[in-house]
């Protein structure tokens, strides 16, 4: 089995030659006090370290032994619990937490590189300190204060773990059927009584505490989503720090799954559990959706990271692997027969994984950067145009990060022939791992309807154009610069320029349409596709630009890499888009045609 090795180079290349983050954390005084490109560079290392040699060993023993439930107690596989307290104690739980309350204060441009390295390394167990990550940012931003005094620094330091109740079995999607409720208590109390399904990491053994943020409707509440509110619900109660008695929250079972075996996904049962309210009555699925958005671009990445971790194993395989006759120059006749590796389709395979997974990572950071100017930048113009982006790509990147994820491991797994379906090699378990990810934190198809309707046919297309005009910017300013005659770069840009006008025009295709929710919900998800390949375009021309740069200085075999990968994008991958525009242009009448009851 292939030993996950932290992409540190390529990650370097983004922050340092892509994204300049030393001028970015320069002009942001919040961000010059807390962190530069050595601390950020050693801090990746080291969670390089603790990914691949404390918790990547622990993958396939997790995916073997599975968390379990004995009587009402969950516990995590072999050794979870020890890496967990390593982890715990390195403070890696509060990276990006807010430092008054014992947070690290760290970038989103960091965590997502270092939530890359988790999940590459054991998606079951980058679960547990993730949710609690997401809770705190919506207790954070939310919460009382008191709240945020008696909770935060236990959850930053690792101490307490928190999830995320908001599914019923009755209620997935639509989330204003729950009918867990919440009575008054008489202080600022609430008694939460009712059952959540599939809550992952509702319990486990890892941390003495759990609190839990639990949607639930007061009596009085108005119908559907208008009537949610958000409260925490502790496991065990707490007085000045102390845990004191059980709060009547209990676990009724664990799923048995497809995957993400190690991750306990828990019935959880809340029976008068007393909670407290946080954000406004009636506002909950409001607050709570600072903590989707959060866990949404984290699901992303557990695309990238399974992806990336699918690359390495098939890179490494197709080098070894002695099958067939190269073609010409590739025979090697020493050998009684040529590595894959020098096989068209085999190639093809690998540069697809290889080219999604790049521009995936660099689209993250992308995302993340404007998720640091929101939180840390004084510019309020600048502030207001990254929360436009923000609310724009979140969906984007959950869904198509996650769906080209499972691409890329099910892409692994051919490149090992019959060896990829054996467990022995670890490639079935990534397609296993990585295929929730499509599902939970909202469907990718529920992505795309929040993509075309809220974020795009809502808002007549605003936020749309606040990236179209990015992109537009760029290949202006490209276009006037000195590399406009680069030989290798031009054509990308003019096929960058093309993508973005079709996007553009689809944009209003959509938005003339819009009156008609057939249209946009039979069309979301080729809407969505159509976004992510010109974002994607985007993304490798501002790496083969870095990389060009590079090379007039540095003959590092990474740059001509890039511009390989590059060109395999913009030849290979790029006219992908076309076959989703073309749906779209053709309606939606062939898809409503069929009756209901002829299914
Ligand atoms: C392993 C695992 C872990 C999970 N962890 C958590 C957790 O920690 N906390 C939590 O609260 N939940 C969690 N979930 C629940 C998860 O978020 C839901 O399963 C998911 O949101 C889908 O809801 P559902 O299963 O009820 O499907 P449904 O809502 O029934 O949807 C079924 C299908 O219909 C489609 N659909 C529904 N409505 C529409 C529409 N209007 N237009 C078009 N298509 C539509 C959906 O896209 C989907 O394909 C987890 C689930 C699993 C399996």
């Amino acid at each position: 089995m292939t030993e996950f090795k932290p992409p540190l180079n390529d990650m370097s290349f983004l922050l340092t030659k892509v994204f300049d983050v030393a001028s970015l954390w320069e002009s942001i005084p919040q961000l010059k006090e807390t962190v530069d490109i050595d601390t950020a560079e050693a801090i990746l290392e080291e969670a390089g370290k603790l990914a691949s040699g404390l918790i990547a060993p622990l993958n396939r023993s997790g995916d073997e032994e599975g968390a379990q439930w004995h009587d009402g107690v969950v516990t995590t596989p072999a050794g979870f619990k020890e890496a967990y307290q390593t982890f715990a104690e390195g403070g890696w739980s509060g990276l990006g937490g807010d430092p008054a309350y014992g947070g690290m204060g760290m970038p989103k441009m960091l965590g997502v590189l270092f939530d890359e390295m988790m999940y590459a390394a054991n998606s079951s167990f980058a679960l547990y300190p993730t949710l609690t990550s997401g809770a705190c940012l919506a207790l954070n931003a939310h919460g009382s204060e008191a709240l945020k005094q008696k909770y935060l620094p236990s959850l930053y330091s690792g101490r307490w773990a928190s999830s995320m109740c908001l599914t019923e079995s009755h209620s997935g999607t639509d989330l204003g059927l729950i009918r867990t409720k919440a009575i008054p208590n008489g202080d600022d109390s609430y008694l939460i009584s009712g059952t959540k399904i599939f809550i992952t990491g509702g319990d486990q053994d890892l941390n003495e505490n759990i609190i839990h943020l639990v949607l639930a409707k007061l009596p009085d509440a108005a119908p559907g989503a208008r009537g949610i509110s958000l409260f925490l619900v502790p496991k065990i109660n707490v007085e000045n720090d102390q845990l004191t008695t059980a709060n009547n929250v209990s676990c009724g079972s664990i799923e048995h799954k497809m995957g993400i075996k190690a991750s306990a996904t828990c019935v959880m049962n809340f029976d008068e559990s007393v909670g407290y309210l946080v954000g406004e009555v009636g506002k909950g699925l409001a607050c709570m959706f600072t903590m989707m958005n959060y866990e949404r671009l984290s699901i992303g990445i557990q695309g990238i990271g399974c992806g990336e971790m699918a690359y390495q194993g098939a890179a490494e395989y197709a080098k070894d692997r002695l099958q067939s006759r190269g073609v010409g120059a590739l025979k090697d006749p020493s050998k009684p027969a040529d590595p894959i590796v020098v096989h068209g389709d085999v190639r093809r395979m690998l540069l697809t994984m290889r080219a999604n997974n790049e521009a995936s990572r660099a689209f993250a950071l992308y995302i993340a950067k404007q998720l640091d100017i929101t939180k840390f930048s004084e510019d309020t113009q600048a502030v207001a145009k990254a929360s436009g982006l923000v609310a724009l790509l979140t969906p984007v990147a959950k869904a198509f990060f996650t769906d080209l994820g499972l691409e890329s491991t099910v892409l692994g797994q051919q490149v090992y022939g019959g060896h990829g379906y054996i467990r022995e090699w670890g490639m079935e378990q990534l397609v296993r791992d990585v295929r929730i990810a499509q599902i939970y934190e909202g469907t990718n198809g529920i992505q795309a309807l929040d993509l075309i309707g809220r974020k795009v046919a809502m808002n007549q297309g605003k936020d749309f154009e606040l990236f179209s005009q990015e992109i537009r910017e760029f290949v202006s300013d490209f276009n006037g610069s000195e590399l406009a005659s680069n030989t290798r770069l031009a054509p990308m840009f003019t096929q960058l320029t093309a993508s973005i006008e079709q996007l553009e025009q689809l944009t209003q295709l959509i938005l003339s349409r819009a009156g008609d929710g057939n249209e946009l919900n039979g069309n979301a998800v080729d809407y969505l596709n159509a976004f992510g390949y010109s974002a994607f375009a985007f993304m490798w021309c501002m790496m083969a630009v870095a990389a060009v740069k590079e090379q007039q200085h540095d003959d590092n075999c990474l740059y001509e890499n890039k511009l390989v990968v590059a060109e395999f994008f913009f030849a290979r991958i790029l006219p992908r888009q076309q076959a989703h525009i073309g749906a779209i242009q053709s309606g939606v009448s062939s898809l409503m045609a069929l009756p209901n009851e002829m299914f």
